[in-house]
């Protein structure tokens, strides 16, 4: 058995369930999306607004950008997540009485789907510190 990606598989990762997303291959209730990132509704979300932004391109962590170089292609990609997520609080109606955005990086940071991913949390008082 070869382990090539089969054809037809979306570019990235068989089996990361944000690439198949991505890909159009599994619902997701999407709020956001151009030709480099998308913004999904959390399956199980934590606080009234919870929203997912993410690299269509498969990025296993946000340990990866800058493992190697600064690159400009990483920061910018960075800054664009950061940027929808500013743009779905404001669509959400959250922008003005606040909102966290998180970045789970590895086992103990708790992150458990392996494609970055920051999360959008608003609609309620966060409290401090987290979990
Ligand atoms: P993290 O624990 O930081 O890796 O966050 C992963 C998040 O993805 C969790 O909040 C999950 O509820 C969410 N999640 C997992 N599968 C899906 C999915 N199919 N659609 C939307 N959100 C998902
Ligand atoms: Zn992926």
């Amino acid at each position: 058995m070869s382990d090539a990606q089969p054809e037809g598989q979306p570019a990235g990762q068989a089996n990361c369930v944000f690439c198949r997303i991505a890909a159009g291959e599994i619902p997701s209730a999407q709020v956001y999306a151009d030709s480099e990132v998308i913004a999904i509704r959390d399956v199980n979300p934590q606080a009234p607004i919870h929203v997912l932004v993410l690299p269509r391109r498969h990025v296993a962590g946000v340990a990866e950008l800058g493992a190697g170089d600064l690159g400009a292609e990483n920061t910018a990609l960075l800054g664009r997540i950061v940027a929808v997520a500013n743009r779905v609080a404001r669509d959400d109606g959250i922008a003005e009485g606040g909102y966290r955005l998180v970045i789970n990086q590895g086992h103990d940071g708790g992150q458990t789907v392996g494609h970055l991913h920051l999360h959008v949390l608003g609609g309620r008082p966060m409290t401090w510190p987290p979990g």
